[in-house]
């Protein structure tokens, strides 16, 4: 097995595994992504999800609420599916390639991650007996973020004839929509609005507008052949353009169609056409050869500085690296567009941004890439007024509170409950500013943007929260578990509100330091007083605590409820979201995901470890894992706890979650959350590596199964390798300045010279 290669020999074609693959394999750049699709469609009968999309790139549609209570949100955003611009049909002397009729002698499908690429080979006998090996190339380019490449290559293998290739454009599309599922849209909305259809030569353009959001896009498409054509034909009819090339195939010989799609959006582009027009210009220059390889150069960078290896387990490698690769195929590259909760695979959850970004995927960009961990502070930025008007919304005079999901910065969610309700999203965005400072040391971006996010977080939690008694309160939330909502002070998000708070008095405090707070200070009006205000409240804030069972509370309210031990719960009856009304759950000491134990990773000076020890044994009782962000972070407490086989478990069951399709809804898209949460369960959990104020600490452990394995991350200016074998745990400074490592509680310095620590010398 290579090591970035991700491969199914002879792949099933039954329908629910066709699903399944066409998001696997899907190809994305961040900017756009396209699902796998087969370019020559499928028989009656089937069904797939075809779809392309632009990151950020929405339109609005009307989400009514049943009783119109005020301030319910009655208009959302989805992402579009832009244009259909995959299918290729192919007909051999007449005769119509499908993988459905004739014979299929081999079949394989391939994620190349080094090269960029996904693969489709297909070995097939047409009902007349001609023999042709099909092999599809596609590539979302990394440089040119508007191109999408399909190569379509096609040999003749057993005769000489007549190949037919109608390359086809169609700008009429709809979104997926299922009405049984929430974690999907509910209904067929019309989007995207046929404007313009141009022919320039047999380049064909499609200019397209939102319904309401007032957005344009143009897709463009060039077809090349690498053979003279014998005819050449284009047909055009309402927003459907198929391009018909005739070209002789001798036996032994091949030809190969490149077909290049490019998308240009409004949000990015003034004029979306020329901006096309351009792109279909840079790329001729640039050229298909020069192309792939700088998609490997692209590659090459991002596994430099990210690569990881479990030894001794070529097939967990190949999962890891896979939900690595699918984080940056995901990532906005851009201030405009973040990491939707499906990346760009699907439409689960109608493209929208979580606070999946900040708690689980941002960690490793601000480990590994930094510029991307940058951007996404930038986006939150960039969305940061609408933060404002729907703290106004919602009824605080003062601050900034994050919609739950969004795409454009509005709140998005129907369900206030298990949606606008989870003020948590303000702290975990704080969280992820503070991360990224304690790693990267970076004060400027404090400046740009980081301070006046953390500022305008802490003014709505002053505005949320009240003194009683003495100690502060957060009241009439929900924390990370939505099967309990609505709650009085919720461990986690009093634990994140408080470190925020500390820390938008601390940022200010740090750039008057180095002269730079001026401009922000006087930009929010920030007073001594009122930062005084936030770390009173921040020392002040109630966190509650069970003397009796010697734990966190996920409430005020969680122990006083009945317990459903999750043993007793019948596998059909999973998850319980799809088979429970709320209320029902809402009543149970039953979680959906790791809320409080979550808490007791992200902040775990808060607590003793054996308050910890307590929680987890506690939590884990009456949690579902319904969601896939939960098992990582059990992993990665379990880990630190010393659970040893528990934290190998968990992490087994995040790391496969996609590629094994075990929550059956990948088909809907990968869980990028989840991915994000491989790769911190190996580097929190397992590494045991956290940032702090004061620098930086690792308690490796190495589980049972593995041989060893090995990280890079960036910590202020130094790449840094740690590798963990059964003897010793290994640092080494790959580039950038000497460093200062914890590592078992004892500091290292870290200059060109390897440290190893053998084992004896551990603890
Ligand atoms: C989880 C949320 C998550 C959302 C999007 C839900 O099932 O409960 O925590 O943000 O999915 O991934």
């Amino acid at each position: 097995m290579q090591k970035y290669i991700y491969q199914i020999k002879d792949f099933p074609l039954d329908n629910d595994s066709l699903l399944l693959h066409e998001t696997l394999f899907h190809n994305a750049n961040g900017y756009l992504g396209a699902r796998s699709n087969f370019e020559e469609g499928y028989p009656e009968g089937y069904h797939s999800i075809q779809g392309q999309y632009i990151n950020g790139f929405y339109d609005f549609s009307t989400m009514p609420q049943a009783e119109k209570l005020y301030g319910l949100f009655e208009e959302k955003q989805t992402m579009l599916n832009a244009v259909d611009t995959q299918g290729i049909e192919l007909r051999i002397d007449g005769e119509r390639f499908s993988m459905f009729e004739g014979k299929v002698l081999e079949r394989i499908r391939t994620l190349d991650m080094q090269n960029g690429v996904t693969i489709r080979e297909v070995l097939w006998e047409s009902p007349g007996g001609k023999r042709v090996l099909v092999k599809v190339r596609r590539m979302a380019s990394f440089n040119i973020l508007p191109l999408f490449l399909v190569e379509y290559t096609v040999t003749a293998l057993n005769f000489s004839g007549e190949a037919e290739l109608i390359s086809s454009h169609i700008g009429e599309v709809m979104n997926y929509f299922n009405p049984d599922d929430p974690r999907v849209a509910g209904e067929a909305d019309k989007y995207l609005l046929p404007e313009r259809d141009i022919l320039e030569g047999s380049n064909s353009f499609m200019l397209m507008h939102t319904s309401k959001s007032n957005l344009r896009m143009c897709s463009a498409v060039r077809n090349t052949l690498d053979k003279a054509t014998k005819e050449k034909q284009i047909k055009q009819k309402g927003f459907h353009t198929e391009q018909i090339l005739t070209v002789e195939c001798r036996q032994g010989e091949s030809i190969t169609l490149y077909k290049e799609t490019v998308l240009c959006d409004s949000v990015r582009y003034s004029d979306p056409v020329k901006a096309a027009q351009e792109t279909l210009d840079r790329i001729k220059k640039t050229g298909f050869t020069a192309l792939y390889q700088k998609q490997r150069d692209y590659l090459d960078k991002f596994w430099n500085e990210c690569d990881m290896e479990v030894y001794g387990d070529p097939e967990l490698n190949i999962a890891v690296r896979y939900n690595l690769y699918q984080l940056m195929q995901s990532v906005g590259k851009d201030r405009y567009s973040n990491i939707a909760a499906k990346g760009l695979s699907g439409e689960g959850y109608e493209g929208h941004y979580f606070w999946d970004t900040e708690m689980y995927m941002q960690p490793f960009f601000t480990l590994t890439a930094r510029e991307v961990s940058k951007n996404l502070i930038r986006y939150r930025y960039t969305i940061l007024e609408y933060a404002k008007e729907n703290a106004r919304i919602m009824g605080h005079n003062k601050g900034a509170l994050y919609p739950w999901r969004t795409i454009m910065g509005r709140e998005c969610s129907g369900y206030y409950v298990s949606g606008s309700a989870a003020y948590h999203i303000n702290g975990d965005v704080a969280y992820a500013v503070i991360s990224y400072y304690l790693a990267a040391g970076d004060l400027e971006l404090m400046q740009e943007c980081g301070a006046e996010i953390l500022i305008e977080t802490a003014r709505l939690w002053m505005d949320t929260g009240n003194y009683y008694k003495g100690r502060f309160h957060i009241h009439e939330v929900t924390g990370p578990d939505e099967y309990t909502c609505l709650v009085n002070n919720n461990y986690y998000t009093n634990a994140v509100a408080k470190y925020n708070l500390r820390w938008a008095a601390k940022i200010i405090d740090l750039l008057a330091a180095d002269g730079m707070a001026d401009e922000v200070v006087q930009k929010l009006q920030i007073t001594q007083e009122e930062l005084d205000t936030f770390k009173a409240a921040a020392e002040a804030m109630y966190l509650p605590y069970d003397q009796e069972l010697g734990i966190n509370p996920q409430d005020d309210s969680f122990l006083e409820k009945k317990i459903w031990d999750v043993n007793t719960i019948p596998e059909d009856k999973k998850p319980l979201l799809l088979h429970y009304h709320p209320m029902h759950l809402y009543r149970h000491q039953i979680c959906k995901q790791a809320d409080t134990v979550m808490a007791h990773f992200i902040l775990e000076d808060e607590q003793d470890l054996e308050t910890m020890r307590r929680s987890f044994e506690y939590y884990e009782r009456v949690t579902t894992h319904d969601s896939s962000l939960s098992p990582c972070i059990f992993s990665i407490m379990a880990s630190k706890l010393g659970k040893s086989e528990a934290a190998y478990a968990y992490f087994g069951e995040s790391a496969k979650l996609d590629l094994f399709n075990t929550h059956k809804n990948t088909r809907d898209g990968i869980h990028t959350a989840n991915m994000g949460g491989t790769y911190m369960a190996i580097v929190y959990g397992f590494g045991g590596l956290r940032i702090k104020a004061d620098g930086l600490y690792l308690m490796p452990a190495l589980p049972d199964q593995w041989e060893g394995y090995q990280f890079r991350i960036r910590y202020r200016d130094a790449g840094i390798r740690v590798s963990i074998r059964p003897e010793h745990c290994e640092l080494e400074l790959l580039e950038g300045d000497d460093a200062v490592v914890h590592v078992y509680g004892k500091a290292y310095e870290l200059k060109t010279e390897k440290i190893i620590i053998r084992r004896g010398e551990q603890r």
